[in-house]
């Protein structure tokens, strides 16, 4: 892409209604704007990170076996009159009337509308396990919607339904959706801590939520330190490994982790004291096995090998895939702005010409230009008739992880520079290495 001809309105003065920095460098960095409180457009340079952030959640949710699909954000108030939840959701559910003054709801979650999805297709024990998600946005009219995307109103979620015959197998589904949260906050450059949440009113052991360390997080969270040792890294997973999946699940959260709702004084006065930690974090997904609630509530059954017809065991699994670029922000940048993981950089590497106008500056970059898509990279070509300074501070704002400068003085010796946006580190190298490096 070039800069000349992109939509990047980026804001020079900080705006005034953003408390925190992600909020802040999203508004500058013109990836988003306010339509009204807690709704967002989705400007170009947001929706390609917020893209790239769904490619991943769609590849480790597909590489556990996951199944995708899409339901709509407008459901029937019926399905929730059939759960019980239509008068228990309270105030956060947005409601409306159709013309034919039918009773309809944006879809604040889904557990009723697939659960009626699998009752009307599946009565056999035969078609277990079977675990369906979608991405979709989600209302949820928060009593105070801030920080930009990170409390919403209007959000996309990822969220995922195991239908399982026996709990044993719901518990695997669990750990499965576990492991690809791990790999999924680590692939984004995000360091994702599994705590026990509470169950709320269905009560239950079998629940954690995922949090990113960060002051502005707004939970209060307890863990013993040794847990930010652990690395999920690039282990050889196999998703069917009941054993595997369990062994993980232990390693990840058998030590002390929990957030102020499931706070337990006795247990934390258990850890070592030089280990005790207490701090903020960011809720970025949610695990959750809760049995039969809504199979027995909305009758989603099947039939077994001895032919007895059973509830089946479910559980929901949520990301929170619009938060996670106030989070990711949150735990990577700088005074300067931005500084994304290569996971999820919305262009791979920038280009800045230092002399635009300048007929061998000009080709030069061009040339890089052209040769870096054609290395399948992604480059933003900061083409603009504008000074050196200002094309530093766009590329610092938006935080590309590299960018290559291009002038005169370097290319009379063949050199352009390579510099991180991480480090600051420059190398002064040839444009033609330049390229090998960032292939
Ligand atoms: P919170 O405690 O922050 O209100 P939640 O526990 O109500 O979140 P879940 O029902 O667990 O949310 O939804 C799954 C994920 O969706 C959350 O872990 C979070 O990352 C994300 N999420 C929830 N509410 C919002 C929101 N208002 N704006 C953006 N993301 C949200
Ligand atoms: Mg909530
Ligand atoms: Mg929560
Ligand atoms: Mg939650």
């Amino acid at each position: 892409m070039r800069l000349s001809r992109y939509f990047l309105p980026v804001l020079k003065e900080d705006p005034k209604e953003a408390q925190i920095v992600s909020h802040r460098l999203m508004l500058r960095a013109g990836m988003i704007k306010q339509q009204s409180a807690g709704i967002y457009s989705w400007l170009p340079l947001g929706y390609k990170v917020l893209n790239r952030i769904q490619q991943i959640v769609h590849e480790e949710q597909q590489r556990a076996g996951h199944i995708p699909l899409l339901m709509p954000t407008l459901q029937s108030a019926d399905l929730w009159r059939e759960s019980g939840r239509y008068d228990a959701y309270g105030d956060e559910m947005l409601r409306l009337q159709d013309r034919h003054k039918r009773d309809m709801l944006y879809g604040p979650t889904n557990e009723e509308m697939v659960t009626d999805i699998f009752r009307s297709y599946v009565s056999s024990y035969k078609s277990l396990p079977l675990t369906l998600y979608h991405i979709q946005w989600k209302f949820r009219d928060e009593m105070r919607p801030r920080f930009g995307v990170m409390r919403g109103r209007e959000f996309l979620m990822k969220d995922g339904y195991n239908f399982d015959l026996t709990k044993e197998d719901a518990l695997h589904a669990y750990n499965r959706h576990l492991v690809s949260y791990l790999r999924t906050y680590e692939r984004m450059g995000l360091q994702a801590i599994p705590m026990r949440a509470d169950g709320g009113p269905i009560g239950g052991d079998y629940t954690h939520e995922f949090l990113v360390l960060a002051d502005t997080g707004e939970s209060e969270v307890f863990y013993d330190s040794q847990i930010t040792d652990l690395k999920f890294g690039d282990r050889q997973i196999d998703y069917d490994d009941v054993a595997q999946g369990q062994a993980i699940l232990e390693e990840f959260t058998s030590r002390y982790a929990r957030t102020d709702e499931t706070h337990d004084e006795a247990l934390f006065a258990q850890v070592p004291e030089e280990r005790r930690r207490t701090a903020r974090g960011i809720e970025v997904g949610q695990i959750f096995y809760f049995g039969t609630k809504y199979s027995e509530a909305m009758g989603a059954t099947v039939v077994t090998e001895t032919g007895e017809r059973v509830p089946v065991h479910m559980g929901s699994h949520g990301i929170g895939v619009s938060r996670l670029l106030g989070a990711i922000i949150e735990a990577s940048h700088d005074d300067k702005g931005i500084i994304w993981p290569e996971g999820v950089t919305p262009f791979h590497v920038g280009i800045v010409n230092l002399k635009q106008g300048d007929g061998s500056t000009d080709s030069a970059c061009e040339a890089l230009y052209r040769e870096l898509k054609a290395a399948g990279l992604d480059p933003l070509y900061d083409d603009r008739d504008e000074r050196a300074g200002a094309k530093f501070a766009t590329m610092d704002l938006i935080g590309l992880p590299w960018r290559i400068t291009v002038g005169p003085r370097g290319l009379a010796e063949n050199k352009v520079e390579l510099t991180s946006r991480r480090t600051g580190e420059s190398e002064a190298i040839s444009p033609q290495e330049a390229i090998e490096r960032l292939k």
